[in-house]
């Protein structure tokens, strides 16, 4: 059987130093009336908050300070985001391009795809939608048939994206796209391209998610033309480019922090004196909590170390949403309310939020399933 390491990682003083200067700047904004913390920290799309996170510096801090960044390791990232997630910041706008889109472009980007779209993710003016899925193919992704062909000086695609999170207000998405053919692996003929949603020849159309929200959506392409520096890596690559992506993709705090809120209002909800019931649930959550941490630590070390730690990041993701769409269901047992989005409570209104929101938690960024398999195949067991 195989097996694979999560090795202890000390964070460095550079990475407590970032989480005081963020926890400064929280605060800050906290105490303008800036924000209210949100139920749904990574998902709320702000772009005014983004534009001042950037303005302070703490976008994009893993990348060289040419393109806007501060060389920074993956550790201080981490505790950045932590902190955003933890104080409820709406932080969505920015986040796809500072979590995998911004990483892709500075590793396989263009020169120019650098030079012209790494400062402006880094500045909180550039935001970033990821354009895997297709109608049919979403766990199958290699059956991906959006169609890109070879024109003068680039690529006109053609085809149709699904379930795309913010395409409707973002700046850019990075498109998978068939290229040439799928080969005897199906991964073969695949390339990724950085298309501006601006561009002629897209139509996005909302779709309402359970809870009423319009985040993700539709996107139809329609000869559609991308210039050839905003390919991504190499022509056929597409599927290297995104297994690589999905690594930062799937083990950050967001997979195991997307409820928080509602954990925090519930331990204010049961107050300093739980029962005993409630204090063995609240200890057993906090426990859960602490080790995803390590874990997804762990990651962030072997990323900072150049390595693909592809199955680590996996089961960070499988175990974390576990985490977070245990929570409603213990939340309500130990402290029951009747959950509606319309309170003025914040532990009830959380609730409500994250029932209705919880279901996606297992899809987003590959399912249980898959997930489960890429375990299962990282242990040699299949
Ligand atoms: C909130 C949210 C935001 C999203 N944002 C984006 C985005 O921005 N960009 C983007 O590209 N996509 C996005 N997605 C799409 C997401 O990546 C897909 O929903 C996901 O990959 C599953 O694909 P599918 O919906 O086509 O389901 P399917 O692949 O049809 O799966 C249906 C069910 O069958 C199971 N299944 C499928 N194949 C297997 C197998 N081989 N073995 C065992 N079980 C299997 C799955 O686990 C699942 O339970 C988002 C999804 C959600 C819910």
């Amino acid at each position: 059987m195989g097996t694979f390491d999560f090795q202890n990682v000390v964070l460095p003083a550079a990475a407590e130093q970032a989480r005081h200067d963020i926890r400064a700047f929280l605060q800050a904004e906290l105490d303008a009336g800036r924000f209210k913390p949100h139920r749904c920290s990574w998902t709320s799309f702000d772009r005014d908050f983004s534009r001042r996170l950037g303005e302070a510096g703490f976008i994009g801090v893993t990348w060289p300070e040419r393109y806007g960044g501060k060389d920074a390791s993956t550790l201080t990232r981490l505790v950045i985001t932590e902190e955003l997630l933890a104080a409820g910041s709406p932080c969505g706008a920015h986040w796809i391009a500072d979590r995998q889109s911004g990483p892709q472009i500075l590793r396989h980007g263009s020169q120019r795809a650098r030079d012209e779209i790494l400062p402006r993710i880094a500045r909180g003016e550039c935001f970033f939608g990821i354009g895997m899925s297709e109608p049919n193919a979403g766990s199958d992704l290699a059956a991906v048939r959006t169609k890109a062909s070879k024109v003068d000086g680039g690529w006109r695609i053609d085809g149709q994206k699904i379930w795309t999170t913010n395409a409707h207000q973002v700046t850019y998405m990075i498109v998978l796209a068939r290229t040439g053919d799928a080969g005897p692996d199906r991964h073969g003929g695949l390339t990724q391209f950085i298309v501006a949603l601006d561009s002629d020849g897209i139509d996005v159309r909302g779709i309402s998610d359970m809870a009423g929200n319009h985040e993700f959506n539709e996107v139809f392409f329609d000869n559609c033309f991308v210039p050839d520096d905003m390919m991504v890596g190499n022509e056929g690559e597409g599927w290297t480019m995104v297994t690589g992506e999905l690594a930062f993709e799937r083990s950050g705090p967001d997979r195991f922090l997307s409820d928080y809120q509602l954990l925090a209002t519930l331990v204010d909800e049961i107050g300093p004196e739980p029962d005993r019931g409630q204090a063995q649930a609240i200890g057993r959550m906090v426990a859960q909590l602490a080790s995803l941490r390590r874990m997804s630590v762990s990651v962030a070390g072997l990323l900072d170390k150049g390595e693909q730690p592809t199955v680590q990041a996996a089961l960070v993701k499988e175990m974390g949403t576990t985490f977070e769409q245990s929570l409603p269901e213990i939340a309500r047992t130990i402290a029951p309310t009747e959950p509606t989005l319309l309170s003025d409570d914040r532990y009830v209104g959380a609730l409500a939020e994250t029932v209705l929101r919880a279901p996606s938690f297992s899809l987003r960024g590959g399912t249980r399933e898959i997930l489960k398999s890429m375990i299962a195949r990282g242990l040699g067991l299949r």
